[in-house]
């Protein structure tokens, strides 16, 4: 086995993936010189070995023993020394941040007759008999696995048997005296004693801290986040500092910058004569940093310093855990911290401003999940608004929903719309995991009175809100409103639409930075950015975010509404002549849709699918009409049982995979030459006008090259006619979609019929994997990923590992026998960050994407054509 314990002076903050980030970071600030309890790391390494093999690695013990020994003589004491004993925490910490996921252990080390000589030394006996108190409480609930219930339930009887409400108001014979209940608790509920003996706590608390890498809830987390399940966690074992030992010390956690907005400053809570947890859990409340200066200003002032260098020597944003005992400031922690989104863009400008990044990784620093959530809308306060009582602002957004109650349930969380609890800091866990998910949170909102049990909540005035009454939370102000509060549009979202300029007093500096890291994105990218839109207004605005061209025209939408009496009649036709009178009626119709989008895109691509979807969903529903007939008796009409007829002729068991896409056009005589004349026609219209159309004709579902090649004679046919016709040559490109695997896996053979390919990864992805697109997310995607099937849903990001594949054949094959072939994605992961990625990776043109979605795929081509590097604050 390698080396499986690393002492703090041998990490650094490289090495997350052995250490961690927490024991990677802990390494890092001891090499800095700063005050950093010593303590040692067990490597993520170690604890991927006992989750498998159920046994911990052979030598593990013994390097463990080394380094305590190590940490002994630093220390001059011995763990669990009776007279004056070490102790020491025990506490996860994995690649990845998972705050409050997995398990920590205070207090290792103590026992009935150490907890004395830990009185005598501290020379405090409420503080040792509370340290021990804690003790029995995280190892009953940690390690013994003892619903926490019991414990709390104890702490509040012996509060109400005294009469009084705060944990600081018991002294130490009623901690003594809780001390033993909780051990009576333990010998019920584990059937054990708690053990005496400090070096096998030691060992239990180590392995219930790897067992917790598989807690439901860090499971959940993990899937959530898309955390790679088999990382494992390290363990850190520190010597225990001690924030509780009277009003001279304390505990807080601090940022160097705002994570809510960026803003520079010190931001943070502190607590006095308090344990770390207390500050995270949001159990008592906490006073602002700043208030720390009067109350020791020399710890404040070091603290001060310690920031700064920290800002400094990682380059961002970072977040602090500290404790002073009796006034020596302790850092028990430093990440690259989470932040909004608001808060990523501004910092990331800040930075550049101040020499420590530059513009690329400013790019890398931000991410399109991040720019999408800046597109939200937010509430509109001038609306008559009912305002119920103002908490803290932990994450920005508008959130507006029926209260629920679920105090701890992060699945509770997931479903949520926003936020709200009435304890704890911007650092409770509360806060901190909302803000990783991007979901609205108000936190603190200590004017609520909240009742779990009966589920609802009292607010100043006599407000009651009930579970199920709707409420309105502003992540961003803070304020919470009952009712439903009106929503307006985000100033992000009119930057993009030109009503905000950068550089207009009405700008703030978050749409300077949107607009410096977007210029820079498009500066470096490689992928083209195309939108999906089927009209000019749509097409219009798809320009104003920024896309280079129209990447899927879904002709079937101009079919709806009152025209679908034309396909009706189209499909209903008997003679040449009926089908002849129903295209000739379609296509000016046709034309004057083409004339808008052409001229909305003028001078940009507009790829133009033909009509795609089985025809029967332009008529009536088979089961609504045979009832119409059926009731109307005698009285049905011809035309209705005519229409019938052909709703049954035309019925599909699986009309996704029937008459549909190239199909079509194949079957009904005159349907694609109709289309490309139409199309034809509006771009001979606009070249005449002066403009610069640029259509391209797209044959959609393709499986062989027969298919394409009969296609492309049609439209090549109609192309010359309106020319000749026309006296007016527009430059048409004629090429497929790329969406059953079949035509995937013949990429070169079609390619030589095609100038370019399109991949339609919804309709590939479905008969890839064998699954209806439109019934399947609905129906058991949720369990899928339940039981770890995928992550995600291959709908949204592309599956690398099959739909991937076949888009890297085709490419590869496609180019082989047409070097200029132009390739591009209009399947819904065109939008998707993750995919925009691999679409970079695989070597596409293009990308195309809802408008909508357009600006995220630009900073995403930007960041994919970085790469590697980036904020690793996750
Ligand atoms: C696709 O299948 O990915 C596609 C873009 O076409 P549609 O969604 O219209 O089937
Ligand atoms: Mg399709």
């Amino acid at each position: 086995m390698p080396k499986l314990v690393y002492d703090f002076t041998e990490g650094n903050k490289d090495l997350k993936d052995l250490l961690g980030g927490k024991g990677a970071n802990l390494a890092e600030m001891t090499n800095l010189g700063l005050p950093v309890p010593p303590g040692f790391i067990i490597t993520t390494e170690a604890c991927r070995y006992y989750l498998e093999q159920g046994s911990t690695p052979a030598g593990l013990d013994e390097e463990i023993a080394a380094h305590l020994d190590q940490l002994e003589s630093a220390m001059g004491r011995k763990l669990g020394d009776p007279a004056d004993p070490l102790l020491v925490s025990v506490r996860s910490g994995a690649k990845f941040s998972m705050p409050g996921m997995m398990e920590t252990v205070l207090n290792i080390g103590l026992s009935d007759e150490s907890v004395q000589g830990l009185a005598k030394q501290a020379g405090n006996e409420r503080f040792a008999w509370d340290a021990y108190r804690r003790l029995l409480q995280m190892f009953g609930k940690t390690v013994l696995d003892i619903d926490g219930e019991h414990f709390e339930h104890a702490i509040d009887e012996a509060k109400r048997a005294k009469g009084v409400r705060n944990d600081l108001d018991l002294d130490a014979g009623d901690l003594q005296g809780l001390v033993e209940t909780f051990k009576g608790i333990i010998s019920t509920q584990a059937g054990r004693d708690f053990p005496q003996d400090p070096s096998q706590q030691l060992d239990l608390a180590i392995k219930a801290v790897f067992n917790s890498w598989n807690a439901p809830r860090a499971i959940l987390y993990r899937r959530q986040e898309r955390i790679p399940a088999d990382l494992g966690t390290a363990v850190n074992v520190v010597a225990m500092v001690f924030g509780n030992l009277g009003m001279d010390s304390g505990t807080g956690v601090a940022f160097t910058r705002d994570p809510g907005t960026g803003a520079q400053g010190v931001y943070g809570d502190y607590l006095q004569n308090a344990q770390g947890e207390d500050v995270v859990a949001g159990i008592r409340n906490t006073v602002p940093l700043q208030d720390l200066e009067g109350i020791d200003k020399a710890s404040y002032d070091q603290l001060m310093q310690i920031m700064r260098t920290l800002e400094n020597h990682y380059r961002d944003l970072c977040d602090i855990e500290f404790t002073i005992e009796r006034g020596k400031l302790w850092m028990l922690q430093t990440r690259v911290g989470k932040r909004t989104a608001a808060a990523a863009f501004r910092i990331a400008m800040q930075l550049v401003d101040q020499g420590l990044i530059d513009m690329d990784e400013a790019v890398r620093r931000v991410s399109g999940e991040e720019l999408a959530r800046l597109m939200f809308p937010r509430f509109d306060t001038s609306a008559a608004v009912t305002k119920i009582a103002t908490g803290i602002s932990a994450s920005p957004g508008a959130a507006v929903g029926k209260a629920v109650f679920d105090p701890d349930d992060l699945h509770g969380m997931i479903a949520a719309q926003g936020i709200l609890t009435s304890r704890g800091g911007k650092t409770s866990h509360a806060a901190v995991v909302a803000r990783g998910m991007g979901k609205t949170c108000v936190c603190g909102a200590e004017e609520l009175e909240v009742d779990t049990k009966a589920r609802r909540f009292g607010a100043p005035g006599g407000v009651t809100v009930n579970e199920g009454d709707m409420i309105s939370i502003d992540g961003t102000s803070g304020v919470i409103y009952s009712g439903e509060v009106p929503v307006v549009s985000s100033a992000v979202v009119r930057y993009f639409e030109g009503e905000l300029h950068p550089h207009s007093d009405e700008a703030d500096d978050l749409i300077r930075a949107v607009h410096a890291i977007m210029h820079h994105a498009d500066q470096v990218r490689r992928l083209g950015v195309h939108a999906n839109a089927d009209n000019g207004p749509d097409c219009a605005r798809a320009r104003r975010f920024g896309a280079g061209g129209v990447g899927l025209v879904r002709t079937e939408h101009m079919f709806l509404g009152e025209r679908r009496q034309l396909v009706e009649d189209l499909i209903l036709a008997d003679t040449e002549e009926e089908r002849q009178r129903a295209l000739d009626a379609l296509e000016p119709l046709q034309k004057g849709d083409f004339v808008e989008i052409l001229d909305a895109m003028d001078g940009l691509p507009v790829t133009i699918r033909l009509i795609d979807p089985p025809l029967h969903e332009f008529l009536p529903d088979l089961t609504e009409l045979s009832v119409k007939i059926a009731l109307a008796g005698d009285q049905a009409t011809d035309k209705d049982k005519e229409l019938l007829a052909a709703v049954r002729r035309l019925h599909e068991q699986n009309p996704m995979l029937g008459l549909r896409g190239v199909r079509l056009g194949l079957v009904i005589p005159g349907l694609t030459d109709m289309q490309v004349r139409a199309i034809a026609h509006a771009a001979a219209e606009l070249k005449q006008a002066g403009k610069d159309p640029q259509p391209e004709v797209m044959i959609p579902l393709t499986a062989t090259v027969q298919e394409m090649e009969i296609s492309r004679e049609h439209a090549e046919k109609m192309l010359r006619q309106v020319e000749e016709g026309t006296g007016t040559h527009v430059h048409t490109l004629i090429g497929t979609m790329i969406e059953v695997p079949r035509a995937a896996l013949n990429a070169g053979p079609i390619a030589a019929s095609a100038e370019f390919f399109s991949f339609g990864t919804n309709d590939l992805t479905q008969m890839t994997w064998g699954f209806s697109r439109d019934d399947v997310e609905g129906a058991f995607f949720s369990k899928y990923i339940e039981l770890g099937i995928f992550g995600v849903s291959p709908f949204e990001t592309i599956d690398r590992d099959g739909v991937g594949r076949l888009v890297d054949i085709a490419v590869r094959e496609g180019r082989a026998a047409r070097p200029d072939l132009h390739l591009g994605v209009c399947g819904e992961h065109g939008g998707d960050p993750e995919s925009v990625h691999f679409f970079h990776e695989v070597g596409l043109d293009y990308v195309s994407c809802s408008p909508f979605r357009v600006p995220i795929a630009r900073l995403e081509a930007g960041r994919a054509a970085l790469a590697a590097g980036g904020s690793d604050s996750r």
